[in-house]
């Protein structure tokens, strides 16, 4: 018969390798049946694997910052509904290819939720990408100019959710604007995308510099999707004038308060 770690080996139980004198003297404090052990055994192997699958996930996403859902305030900013981000968190969307979009003004929180349900999805097993509008416009040009736009296009339809943060911060030219357009109508109803954006919809026109295209762009991205429009104080400001570094918010006149 081959030796215990040669089996281990064999079959790149690495996790239970590392764990297994542990899991055996457990195992005898607690008196456990074989069938017990086994499961345990079994279950320290597929844990193992399940977290070093979520490492890699999340070192390819290219994540700017680690947020997560329960490091978010939501009693801070009560326009968010709770339940329709509790339902988010279950991952059902990805799993119906659906798309989340969150508005808002600068520092609500956008990214720090579009961030927080992509390492949800890395977690239950899906594969996530994080890309700035701005990053993703530079890999598109590059990418046309070196005539190999569509296996670009191709290879960004792999992650089952991409994270495409930052629209209406720069305003795209029409080619660009076609571009970004041929990106969501590939991942329509394949891939959901996470996206943010300081432009409420009726703006977007102008980001895109061409109102049919961003028709186009918004009919296939909200077919089946979620919206989140967060209407709130930035969380950043908030913390600096608790600091004292800026002046409080003008308080209504007495008036208009009536
Ligand atoms: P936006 O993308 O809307 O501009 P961010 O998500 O970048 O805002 O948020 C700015 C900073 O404030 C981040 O560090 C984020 O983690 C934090 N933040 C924003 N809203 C909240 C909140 N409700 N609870 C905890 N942290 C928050
Ligand atoms: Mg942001």
């Amino acid at each position: 018969m081959p030796a215990l770690e040669d089996l281990f080996g064999a079959l790149k139980f690495d996790h239970l390798a590392a764990q297994c004198d542990a899991l055996l003297e457990q195992a005898a404090k607690k008196d456990l049946g074989y069938r017990e052990l086994l499961t345990e055994a079994l279950a320290c192997e597929w844990r193992g694997r399940k977290q070093k699958g979520t490492e890699v996930r999340l070192a390819q996403a290219r994540l700017p910052w680690l947020k997560t859902l329960e490091q978010f305030d939501f009693a801070f900013q009560p326009s968010i509904d709770r339940k329709v981000v509790r339902e988010l968190s279950t991952m059902s969307f990805v799993g119906r290819a659906e798309n989340v979009v969150l508005l808002g003004p600068p520092g609500v929180g956008k990214t720090h939720l579009a961030i927080a349900l992509a390492v949800k999805a890395a977690e239950e097993g899906h594969r996530i990408l994080f890309m700035t509008l701005e990053q993703l416009m530079t890999k598109l040009n590059r990418a046309r100019k070196e005539n190999r736009l569509d296996r670009q296009l191709q290879q960004l339809t792999y992650p089952k959710v991409l994270v495409l943060d930052e629209i209406g911060y720069l305003p795209l030219s029409r080619d660009e604007a076609s571009l970004f357009f041929r990106l969501v109508a590939r991942r329509y109803e394949r891939a959901s995308i996470i996206l943010t954006s300081n432009k409420s919809f009726v703006d977007w026109g102008e980001i895109f510099s061409d109102p049919v295209l961003a028709t186009a762009i918004l009919d296939r991205l909200l077919h089946h999707s979620t919206t989140i429009n967060i209407k709130g104080e930035s969380y950043r400001l908030k913390k600096k004038r608790k600091a004292g570094l800026l002046n409080p918010p003008k308080e209504p006149l007495p008036a208009e308060a009536g």
